[in-house]
Order: C-alpha cells, then sequence, then structure tokens
C-alpha cells in the first residue's frame, strides 16, 4: 500500500483538545438551530467523536446518524472562539466511518455509481445528462409531476424534485480550449470546470470565461482535468478524493498559470485543501502546496484585480447569500459583495444571517431532503425580508439549492458582472 493510501486515522486528539466545550458556536448550526439537540450541535459531535476516539462507545448507528446530520457547513468554524478545525474534524470521522462501517448494499450501489462512475466520467455525466434533458424536455416531467405519482415514489421522488434543469449544449464541448483575453493580455488562467456544473450550469462557467476574457485573462480549459474531489472528501472518500486531486495537480500545475480559477466554493475549498490529503507524501503535499497557492475563487480573483468598470447599469435589488465554503472555509466575504457593488445601479441589500447554511451542501438536500427544505425555508424568509429581486450567491450548489423553492431569481455574482459587461465593448 503507498504512503498516501495508509490506513485512515480519524479525528486528531490535538485538534479535538482544542474544544473547550463554551457552547458558543450552538447558535451558527443550522441543525441545532432545527432541532435544539445537544448531540446535533457542533459541540456534540466533538463529544461524541472524543468518546469515540477514547475507545468509549463504538462507531454505532446513533454515532453515524448524528454526524451524517451535520452539514458540514464550517458555520461553528468561524464561531469558535478557540479556533477548532471542525471541516478538519468531520472529514476525519467521516473518513473513518467508511473504514469501519458496511452500509447496505444499495447504498453501496449507489455510492459507487455515483462517486467512481457519475462524477468523474464525462461518458457517464453526458449519457445523465442527456437522459435527464429529454426527461424534462418531452414534457414527461410536466406529466410525471403532475400526475401526483412522486409523493408516493419516496426517496426516488425527492431526487426528480432536486434534480437541476439541464443546459444544452453542455460545457464540455470547451474543454481543452484556449480563451483569448479581450484587449491587452494581463493574466493567463486556467478554469475548472467542475462535474455536474458541465451539464446544468454550462451558462454560468461560459459567463465565467467571459468575465474573466473582459478583465484581460486569457482563460484556458485545461484537457485532463477531472473532478476536484469534494464530495469524495466530505462523504469520506480520502482515497477516492486524493486519486483525483493527483490529477489534477499534474494538468493544472503543467500549465504555467498565474492563477486557478474556479466559480464553486466548495471545489475551491477542496483544491485549497489538498495538501491535507497527502499528509505522508512529502513530494505530493509539496506539490499540493503550490497548487492551492494558486487556486482562486473567480470572486477572489477579479475583486484582487484592477476590474473592468466598463459596464452598463443593471438597475436591480440584489441580496447576497454567503456560500458556507466561501465564507466559512475560504474566509472570503468580501470579495463579491465588492463586485456587486462595482455594477452601476445595482441597489445591494443585505440579508439577515447571510452566512448560515442555505441546506445545499454537496449532496446533503439529497440525502436529508427534510432538514435540508426546512433550512432552506429559514434562508428564503431571510431573502424576501429585504426585498430584493435577485439572489445573488456565489457557488453552483447553492443556486440549484436555491431555485427548488425561492420565487426571486437565483444568479452567480459572475453571470451579473456578465450582463453589466453584456454590450459594452
Ligand atoms: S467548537 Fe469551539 S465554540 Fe464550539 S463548544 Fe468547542 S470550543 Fe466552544
Ligand atoms: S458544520 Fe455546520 S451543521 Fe455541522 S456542526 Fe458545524 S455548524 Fe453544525
Amino acid at each position: 500500500m503507498a504512503a498516501s493510501e495508509a490506513a485512515v486515522a480519524g479525528p486528531r486528539t490535538f485538534d479535538l483538545d482544542r474544544c473547550v466545550h463554551c457552547g458558543l458556536c450552538l447558535n451558527a448550526c443550522p441543525t441545532y438551530r432545527e432541532l435544539g439537540l445537544e448531540m446535533d450541535s457542533p459541540r456534540g459531535r466533538i463529544y461524541y467523536m472524543i468518546k469515540a476516539a477514547e475507545g468509549a462507545i463504538p462507531v454505532s448507528a446513533a454515532y453515524v446518524e448524528h454526524l451524517e446530520l451535520c452539514l458540514a457547513c464550517r458555520g461553528c468554524e468561524t464561531a469558535c472562539p478557540s479556533g477548532v478545525p471542525y471541516g478538519r474534524l468531520i472529514e476525519a470521522a467521516r473518513a473513518q466511518i467508511e473504514e469501519t462501517m458496511r452500509r447496505p448494499w444499495w447504498a453501496r450501489l449507489a455510492r459507487w455509481f455515483l462517486l467512481d462512475h457519475l462524477m468523474v466520467s464525462r461518458f457517464w455525466m453526458r449519457a445523465a445528462g442527456t437522459l435527464l434533458y429529454l426527461y424534462q424536455a418531452s414534457g414527461l416531467q410536466r406529466l410525471v409531476r403532475g400526475s401526483g405519482i412522486l409523493k408516493e415514489l419516496g426517496a426516488l421522488g425527492e431526487l426528480e424534485r432536486l434534480a437541476p434543469k439541464i443546459e444544452r449544449p453542455f460545457f464540455y464541448r470547451h474543454i481543452g480550449k484556449t480563451f483569448p483575453a479581450h484587449g491587452e493580455r494581463r493574466y493567463r488562467v486556467a478554469f475548472l470546470a467542475g462535474c455536474v456544473a458541465n451539464v446544468c450550469l454550462a451558462k454560468l462557467n461560459e459567463a465565467t470565461i467571459r468575465v474573466l476574457q473582459r478583465n484581460g485573462c486569457e482563460v484556458v480549459v485545461p484537457a485532463g482535468q477531472t473532478c476536484c474531489g469534494a464530495l469524495h472528501v466530505h462523504l469520506g472518500l480520502r482515497r477516492q478524493a486524493q486519486r483525483l486531486a493527483r490529477r489534477n495537480l499534474d494538468v493544472f500545475l503543467a500549465g504555467g498559470y498565474d492563477a486557478i480559477i474556479t466559480n464553486a466554493a466548495g471545489c475551491g475549498s477542496t483544491m485549497k485543501e489538498y495538501p491535507e490529503l497527502f499528509e505522508d507524501d512529502a513530494a505530493a503535499r509539496e506539490r499540493a502546496e503550490r497548487f492551492a497557492r494558486l487556486t482562486k475563487d473567480v470572486t477572489e480573483f477579479l475583486a484582487s484585480i484592477e476590474l473592468n468598470g466598463r459596464m452598463r447599469p443593471l438597475p436591480l435589488a440584489v441580496t447576497y447569500q454567503d456560500s458556507c465554503h466561501l465564507a466559512h472555509a475560504q474566509k472570503i466575504r468580501q470579495a463579491p459583495r465588492k463586485l456587486l457593488g462595482a455594477i452601476p445601479e445595482l441597489r445591494f441589500q443585505e440579508m439577515p444571517l447571510a452566512d448560515l447554511c442555505c441546506g445545499s451542501a454537496g449532496v446533503y438536500n439529497a440525502l436529508h431532503p427534510e432538514m435540508a427544505s426546512a433550512i432552506l425555508a429559514k434562508k428564503l424568509e431571510a431573502a424576501e425580508s429585504t426585498g430584493a429581486e435577485v439572489i445573488a450567491t456565489a457557488n453552483p450548489g447553492c443556486m440549484l439549492q436555491l431555485r427548488t423553492q425561492a420565487r426571486q431569481r437565483v444568479a452567480h455574482v459572475v453571470e451579473l458582472l456578465d450582463e453589466a459587461y453584456r454590450d459594452h465593448l
């Protein structure tokens, strides 16, 4: 077994010991706010992890249930005065669960298909995207939804409700291409196209490239790139995540880019944390550190350069929903707000609790639909209270989650910038 594939160690005592059980994180936790239960709070989950590490409790069904109900949103990490690295703890605990627990056959089959095939294979993603597109475009979806049959189908019906709208043509046709800078080239950047985004957010990816071009970037969409592995890390599948990370290190570090850009906060936070996947492999870790330094969220990158201000007015009332993996994991809060503030005539209205999770959290909304839906309802109430006609965010997962119930338009920050740049030469 390679050094990087050594047995998974579980949460580190050093990290667990930082928790002083003060409870200051409780109100920042969406599941605690919903249920009011200590074991569904960060402090309760950490207590469980400590007991499991001491061998006082087994990795039982109850342990797994409380840890799986966590969104891994890391709101508690921001609230914690002791600097408990909760994201690292929950990922390590989940990796340990994956090592020790045998899931039912159907759950193993679903995970095997989703994580080992669908997310990482263009063939499977294209095939699934095409089937879903035909289902949606043929009118069959309208018929099925109108028939009421989805209520009888349980989890399958829930999945159908959450299925994103497919956008044709897929973004895959742009992978391997280079897009020239508009005007003088100031930067040469690489763009991570994502996985699901290729089939359901192709227009967002295209808008991101146009905005970068307008800001003097030559944008390369490297041919050999793959899924960033965020979902694998969050679900505790570290070995699969390491394999994907190695491939991205090879592809992106070979290009000599000024930055590696992503428009997905979840992908960006995992890419910036690639070094943590290679703690036992010094060479890979050094490359991962270089990669992490180059990785930039698109809002972070644009806010750090001299922004092209030649925009037309967008007289819209806009509020902003912080993505957890941007605000809590990457500590990026001002950049998206600064970009929205740069759009002429856009009226920005802050919403209450903007950085409380929307319930998306990777595939959380599919695995825990009731909790995700309750959390989303609170988010939409907060958005509604601002009177804004647009909810802006900076993460595809949040966009898809908000769109399942929002009455307002939901847009990525770069889509609004793209609109403002349109018709301006
Ligand atoms: S995680 Fe931090 S804020 Fe929460 S109980 Fe522990 S020390 Fe307190
Ligand atoms: S990561 Fe989010 S859901 Fe999980 S314990 Fe922390 S605040 Fe609660």
